[in-house]
């Protein structure tokens, strides 16, 4: 089986976690033995993430979805951004909050669950006030997480451990961006989102009445 970042992969990982026996989990309860916690960090795409929950629902898994409400990529309160959220809950994801330090936004929309994007080590693992930080005790724990940042895995792509059952149980990140999106290494993945915004701003343009020149 070949690595890669693709949905066809994403759906092995989750099919791997199935043979290993284990069962998805949330961050509402402290991780049990036997728990895979699918924690997605949404920085760039809701179509993204929409499109890897398609691939979990059918899968019969599903994950927490950390939203962000200050990304310079996509807007939560847009019809898009609220449509999205809706699909993302229909397809079984809880909604938690991707925050940019220190703001921390959590209203309504969120479980009061927290993961900071791009977390400087002094903030990192401090506590926050009416939430959970995922990357603190007992949520986070290095030899139970894995993340697959700028589609690198720091110790391997851990599909065969979840076959095996190595892992007593994890916290799996990973990014929508990197696997929706067609590329065999991470420039490719951000042209190829790149294209798909451009497309996607094209139709934004007609929606809001420009006038593009064509009939
Ligand atoms: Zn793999
Ligand atoms: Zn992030």
């Amino acid at each position: 089986m070949t690595c890669d970042f693709s949905l066809e992969h994403y759906r092995a990982l989750l099919d791997a976690a199935a043979a290993g026996g284990y069962r998805f989990a949330g961050f509402d309860t402290p991780p049990a033995p036997g728990v895979v916690i699918l924690r997605h960090d949404v920085d760039l795409s809701l179509d993204a993430a929409v499109a890897l929950a398609e691939v979990e629902a059918e899968a019969g898994a599903w994950s927490t979805w950390f939203l962000m409400t200050r990304s310079v990529f996509y807007n939560l309160g847009s019809s898009a951004g609220e449509r999205a959220i809706a699909r993302l809950r229909e397809l079984g994801g809880r909604i938690a909050h991707h925050a940019v330090w220190p703001d921390v936004d959590l209203d309504d929309r969120f479980e009061p669950v927290v993961a900071w994007h791009n977390p400087d080590p002094e903030y990192m693992t401090a506590p926050i006030d009416g939430a959970t930080n995922v990357m603190v005790s007992p949520w986070f724990d290095p030899e139970h997480y894995r993340s697959d940042s700028n589609q690198h895995w720091r110790h391997g792509c851990p599909h065969e451990q979840l076959a095996r059952g190595e892992f007593e149980w994890l916290q799996l990140l990973t990014h929508p961006e990197i696997w929706a999106f067609d590329g065999a290494t991470m420039r490719e993945s951000m042209e190829s989102f790149l294209d798909a915004d451009r497309a996607a701003r094209l139709e934004h343009l007609r929606a809001d009445r420009i006038d593009l020149g064509w009939s």
